[in-house]
């Protein structure tokens, strides 16, 4: 039944920006038939990304954790229209959204409209750099499928090169440097992930590497993963440290080149000194920064003016200062931790509230159409057209119950290399942290039913296997 998208002229537009955890979890339970849907994203897929540093290297494919959109909005009752395109301006006023194509093949039309009568940003957070020189030249993100195949591709080739003939020892120090800059849990699982690699595959292939082969993770404060409990912050320190991965707290990066980093330490005594660190690959995981099309919105609301980390939202994620326009996700300000817990709640709340309201539009119709009936209905009827009517506004104050939007947070959840995870979990009794094996065993079962389709559990169970098998793949592609 969804094959042909044909706007209903009475029907709103509903134009939904971005692919990721808020939209996709929006879209999963909207029931599309009340509104013409369009979805507007760069990116044609989904993307589990909790398992995204499992696949720099190469532990899981990166295949196993998308779910292109096609096949999400093809079981959608009422068909969506879905354009692979990246949303380069909101025009608030004038309801539009400009489009651009921005794929490799060119078409002869690359820009175009979409006009929308409610629209909602799930378009995320682009990567924080802080204005610092040099990092998004010289170092990888970690936050997109890209970024992964390119951070696997760099360790081999620091590898390679490495092994190269005649190779100063000076350099082959700095090209076996793992540097990570970023405490939070995107660089902490990544830097578990890598020593992994390095434990339980590379030092098999290419034992020349063993000594030389470091992996430092840098962070700004005094301590990684701020968002766990104390006793799992020191967990994970102590862990890391039995594992040989070198924790820098206390040293904020200010400059980067192509071969080093230059970070201000902060000694013990206060005092601070420059030090500069070599690296072969570098990796950038200091936060979330807005994205462009974000700060052009702001720029356009007055009550947005003052809010500088994303589109401020009320407690039914309406952008302040508009009233057809809401916010989901990493974009969203809505004083909760950016992360695809937040941003799937959101999501599915919106598609409540969006099956609601366009219940209450046709009660609303129909109470009206009652209205008028009962004005000429003669005496008989009109008893029971009032009954209609005392009927209709019941059922409208019952749907109109929606409260505002309340996150349940479930718990954090973070791997730490060596079959290790942290859990900081809410349980009944309250709140239960725990670390270890068992953890991790938990994290991967909590992860694998979370995925987002059988296929892709299926999937990453294989690849899970194979790389246990076989070990991870070490070919540079
Ligand atoms: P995203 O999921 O980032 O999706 C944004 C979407 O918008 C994408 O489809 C993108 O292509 C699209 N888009 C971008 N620009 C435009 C544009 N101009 N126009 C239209 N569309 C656009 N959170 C957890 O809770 N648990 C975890 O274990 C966890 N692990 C993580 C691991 C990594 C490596 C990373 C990077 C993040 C992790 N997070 C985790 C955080 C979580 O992924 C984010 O909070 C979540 O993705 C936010 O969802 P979102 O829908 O706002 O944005
Ligand atoms: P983050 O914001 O959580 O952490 C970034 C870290 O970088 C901070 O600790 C900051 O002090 C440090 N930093 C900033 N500038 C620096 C500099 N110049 N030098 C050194 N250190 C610097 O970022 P993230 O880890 O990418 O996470 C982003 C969001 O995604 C968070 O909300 C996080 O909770 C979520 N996330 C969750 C999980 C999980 O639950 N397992 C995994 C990944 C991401």
């Amino acid at each position: 039944p969804n094959e042909q998208f044909e706007p209903d002229p009475s029907k709103k537009t509903l134009v939904v920006l971005g692919s990721g955890w808020g939209s996709i979890a929006l879209l999963k339970k909207l029931d599309t038939e009340n509104y013409n849907v369009i979805v507007v994203s760069p990116r044609n897929f989904f993307l589990f990304t909790p398992l995204l540093p499992s696949c720099t290297t190469g532990y899981i494919e990166h295949r196993s954790i998308m779910e292109p959109i096609r096949n999400i909005l093809r079981h959608k009752k009422a068909a969506v229209k879905y354009y692979e395109a990246e949303a380069t301006k909101i025009d608030y006023k004038n309801k539009k959204v400009t489009i651009r194509d921005d794929s490799d093949v060119k078409g002869d039309n690359m820009e175009t409209q979409v006009d929308f009568d409610m629209l909602v940003v799930g378009v995320g957070a682009e990567n924080a750099t802080f204005g610092i020189p040099g990092v998004r030249e010289h170092s990888c993100f970690l936050k997109e499928v890209g970024d992964a195949q390119k951070i696997r591709k760099k360790i081999m080739d620091c590898v390679e090169t490495a092994l190269f003939k005649d190779q100063s020892e000076d350099e082959v120090k700095r090209l076996l440097h793992m540097v990570v800059v970023g405490g939070g849990p995107t660089g902490v699982e990544f830097a578990g992930e890598l020593q992994d690699f390095f434990q339980q595959d590379l030092l098999k292939w290419m034992p020349q590497i063993k000594d030389n082969f470091r992996v430092t993770l840098v962070e700004a404060l005094p301590n990684v993963l701020p968002m766990f409990s104390k006793q799992l912050i020191d967990y994970t320190e102590s862990s890391f440290k039995e594992e040989h991965i070198d924790i820098r707290t206390k040293t904020m990066v200010k400059n980067v080149t192509d071969k080093t980093i230059e970070a201000q330490i902060t000694l013990p005594d206060g005092t601070k000194k420059i030090e500069t660190i070599p690296y072969g690959l570098l990796v950038w995981a200091t936060g979330n920064a807005v994205r462009s099309v974000v700060k052009d919105l702001m720029g356009q609301i007055p009550a947005q003016k003052d809010e500088r980390r994303g589109l401020k939202v009320n407690e039914y994620l309406v952008v302040k200062g508009t009233e057809n326009i809401w916010a989901v996700g990493d974009c969203a300000i809505a004083n909760y931790a950016p992360t695809a817990q937040v941003a799937a709640q959101e999501g599915a709340f919106l598609a409540r509230l969006f099956n609601t309201m366009a219940k209450t539009d046709v009660i609303e119709t129909e109470l009206q159409e009652l209205s008028e009936k009962q004005a000429t209905a003669k005496a008989d009827d009109r008893n029971q057209i009032l009954n209609e009517i005392t009927e209709r506004q019941r059922q409208l104050r019952r749907t109109k119950q929606v409260g505002p939007f309340q996150y349940s947070h479930q718990g954090s959840l973070a791997y730490i290399g060596a079959e290790k995870a942290v859990a900081d979990v809410s349980w009944f009794t309250g709140n239960i942290a725990s670390g270890g094996t068992m953890t991790y065993l938990f994290w991967k079962s909590a992860y694998l039913s979370m995925c987002f389709s059988s296929r892709n559990r299926i999937l990453v169970m294989m690849d899970w296997m194979k790389s246990r098998i076989f070990g991870r793949d070490v070919s540079r592609e």
